[in-house]
């Protein structure tokens, strides 16, 4: 509450370029897959397979998270670069998205602040000018 005005001032001056930088990221065009790819890794249980000594097995699954409950689909290798590219830039967004709402709250925290500053610049004033109209004179025929 003691923060001075121009310390304010200064902050949403930040506020402001961040924004601009925030609503950038949002004027995308390419599209969107709500989802996440990670790699499965697993032995298959085949006694002379060559997981069963080294490695397991390393497949890479999709889990989409576009209608309903999720489901984990194993794409092909040729879908997997394009399926990347879609759910990295949807996990960007909503990154972006959650930026966002920090953005909003800090915002109207340091706008509350400053009016709040104001007003104190406000009632000050208000206190000095009617002390000055107290000392002087009553004009007659009020
Ligand atoms: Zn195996």
């Amino acid at each position: 509450m003691t923060k001075s005005l121009s310390s304010l001032r200064a902050q949403l001056r930040q506020a402001q370029q961040q924004i601009a930088t925030l609503l950038e990221d949002c004027f995308g065009r390419d599209p969107l897959l709500p989802g996440s790819l990670y790699t499965l890794r697993r032995k298959c249980g085949k006694a002379n397979c060559r997981c069963a000594q080294g490695e397991p097995h390393a497949s890479t699954i999709l889990t989409y998270r576009g209608e309903g409950r999720p489901q984990n689909i194993t794409p092909t290798p040729e879908q997997i670069p394009a399926l990347r590219q879609m759910t990295e830039e949807y996990r960007r967004v909503r990154q972006t998205r959650a930026q966002l709402v920090q953005w909003q709250r800090k915002v109207l925290v340091l706008v509350d602040e400053m009016e709040a500053a104001r007003v104190r610049l406000g009632e000050a004033e208000f206190q000095k000018r009617r002390a000055s109209e107290l000392r002087k004179p009553r004009s007659p025929g009020r």
